[in-house]
C-alpha cells in the first residue's frame, strides 16, 4: 500500500490530490474549513525550511567558485544578465497582473485575513541599511532573507578568501546544503496532503469565482513563462550567443524535460550541466561557475510569478497599491528570486517577502498552494532554460565556447 503510494511520482499525486480536493470541497461546502489546518500544517514546513536552505546554498554556491578572479570575470557579466532578465520578468508578471486583473471580483468575505501585514513606509537608505545584518542570529531567527542572503555572500567569499584554511568550513556548507536539500524532500512528501486541504477549503468556501480566478492565475503564469522563453531568452541567444535557436532548445531538450517534472532547479542541475557542456558546448569552468549560481540566484519564472501574484494577492484582497509599491514590489520580486532555493515551491515561500513589504495579506499564499505545482514546473523549466542562456551567453563573451564541440543529434 505505502511502496504503491510513493511509486507514483509526486507530481502525479499532487495532481490528483489537487482534482480530488476541488471535488471534495464543491460537495462539502462552508464545512471544508474544518480541514484547512492540514493545509497549515504544510506550509509551516515549508516555511520552517527557508532560513537553512537559503544560508547553506548561497555559502555552498560561492564557495564552490573557489578563485576571486573567476568570480570577478565571468561573474560580473553573468551578474548583469541576471539582473537584466530578473528585470524584465517582473515587469512582464506585473504588466499582466494589472492588464488581466486575476484576482478582480473574488468575494473574500469567507477568508480570515489575518494580520495584514502593514506597508513599511521606509525611505531609500533604510532600505540599503536593512540589508545589513545588524546581528545574524537574529536575521535568521527572524527570517529576514535579504540581510541573510548578505551575510551568506560575505561568508561565502570569506571560505574562498581563506583558500586551504577554507576547505574544511566549505564542506561542512556543501554538506549542510545537500542535507537541506533532503530534508525538502521529506516536507514535499506533504505536498499532496496540503493541497487536497487547501483545494477543498479554498473550493468550497469561497465557491465558483475563487477557482475561477485562481484558473485565470494559473493561465497567466503559462503566458508569463513562455513571453520570457520566446522574446527574451531567444534574442539573447540569436544575438548575444548568436546560435542557432533550434540547436540551443536540441541541446537543452533533456534539462528543460527534467525541470518540468521535477520543479527544482537544484535537482535539475547535473543534466543542466551536462547539456551546457556537451551539447552546447561550454566551458567546464564557466559552465559550473555560472550554472551553479543560476540555478540559486537566476529565476526569472519565479520573478515574474512573484510580481503577478503580489497583485493578483493585492486584487483579492482589495488593497490598492500605487506605482511606488510597484517599483518595491519589483525590487523585491528580483530579490526573493535571489533569495529562493531552487528547490519545489521556493517561489511560493518567497511571496511573504514581498507580500508583507507592500501590505497584501499573507492569506493569499495560502489560497494560492494549492495550484503551485502546476505554476512552479513551468517556473522552472524557464529558470533553468534561463541559466543556460545567461551560460551560454557568457561563454561567448568570454570565448569559453567552443561550437565545435557541440555534438551532433545523435551522440545527444
Ligand atoms: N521551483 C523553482 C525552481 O526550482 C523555484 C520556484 O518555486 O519558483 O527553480
Amino acid at each position: 500500500m505505502f511502496g504503491q503510494w510513493f511509486r507514483i511520482p509526486l507530481w502525479q499525486r499532487v495532481i490528483g490530490a489537487l482534482l480530488l480536493g476541488i471535488v471534495v470541497g464543491v460537495i462539502w461546502g462552508p464545512g471544508a474549513e474544518s480541514i484547512k489546518w492540514i493545509g497549515d500544517f504544510f506550509i509551516k514546513s515549508i516555511k520552517m525550511l527557508v532560513v537553512p536552505l537559503i544560508f547553506f546554498s548561497i555559502v555552498a554556491g560561492v564557495a564552490a567558485i573557489g578563485d576571486l578572479r573567476k568570480l570577478g570575470s565571468v561573474g560580473w557579466r553573468a551578474l548583469l544578465l541576471f539582473v537584466v532578465t530578473g528585470q524584465l520578468a517582473v515587469w512582464l508578471g506585473l504588466g499582466l497582473g494589472t492588464f488581466f486583473a486575476p484576482g478582480a471580483g473574488v468575494d473574500t468575505s469567507a477568508i480570515d485575513r489575518g494580520p495584514t501585514p502593514q506597508p513599511a513606509e521606509t525611505s531609500a537608505v533604510d532600505m540599503v541599511l536593512s540589508i545589513i545584518p545588524e546581528s545574524p542570529v537574529q536575521v535568521m531567527a527572524d527570517a529576514q532573507v535579504l540581510p541573510l542572503i548578505v551575510f551568506a555572500l560575505l561568508i561565502g567569499i570569506g571560505i574562498v578568501m581563506a583558500k586551504e584554511d577554507g576547505h574544511p568550513a566549505a564542506r561542512i556548507f556543501d554538506s549542510g546544503a545537500v542535507v537541506m536539500q533532503k530534508v525538502t524532500m521529506i516536507v514535499m512528501e506533504l505536498t499532496p496532503f496540503g493541497v487536497f486541504a487547501l483545494m477543498a477549503w479554498v473550493a468550497g468556501t469561497l465557491g465558483q469565482d475563487a477557482l475561477v480566478a485562481l484558473a485565470k492565475l494559473v493561465a497567466l503564469n503559462y503566458v508569463g513563462c513562455f513571453l520570457i522563453i520566446g522574446v527574451v531568452y531567444i534574442s539573447m541567444i540569436r544575438f548575444l550567443a548568436k546560435l542557432p535557436i533550434a540547436d540551443f532548445f536540441r541541446g537543452m531538450v533533456d534539462a528543460i524535460a527534467v525541470a518540468y517534472s521535477t520543479a527544482s532547479s537544484n535537482a535539475t542541475l547535473p543534466v543542466t550541466l551536462r547539456c551546457t557542456q556537451r551539447n552546447l558546448g561550454v566551458s567546464r569552468s564557466t559552465s559550473s561557475f555560472v550554472v551553479s549560481l543560476g540555478a540559486t540566484i537566476n529565476m526569472d519564472g519565479t520573478a515574474m510569478y512573484l510580481g503577478l501574484a503580489t497583485l493578483f494577492g493585492a486584487q483579492i484582497f482589495g488593497v490598492d497599491l500605487s506605482f511606488a509599491d510597484y517599483v518595491l514590489i519589483s525590487v523585491l520580486a528580483t530579490l526573493g528570486s535571489v533569495g529562493a532555493a531552487g528547490i519545489p515551491g521556493a517561489g511560493l515561500i518567497m511571496m511573504a517577502l514581498v507580500f508583507g513589504a507592500v501590505g497584501v495579506p499573507l492569506e493569499t499564499i495560502a489560497f494560492v498552494a494549492g495550484v503551485d505545482r502546476i505554476m512552479d514546473m513551468m517556473r522552472t523549466a524557464t529558470n533553468v532554460t534561463g541559466d543556460a542562456t545567461v551560460t551560454t551567453a557568457v561563454a561567448v563573451m568570454t570565448n569559453e565556447i567552443d561550437r565545435g564541440e557541440m555534438v551532433s543529434d545523435d551522440d545527444v
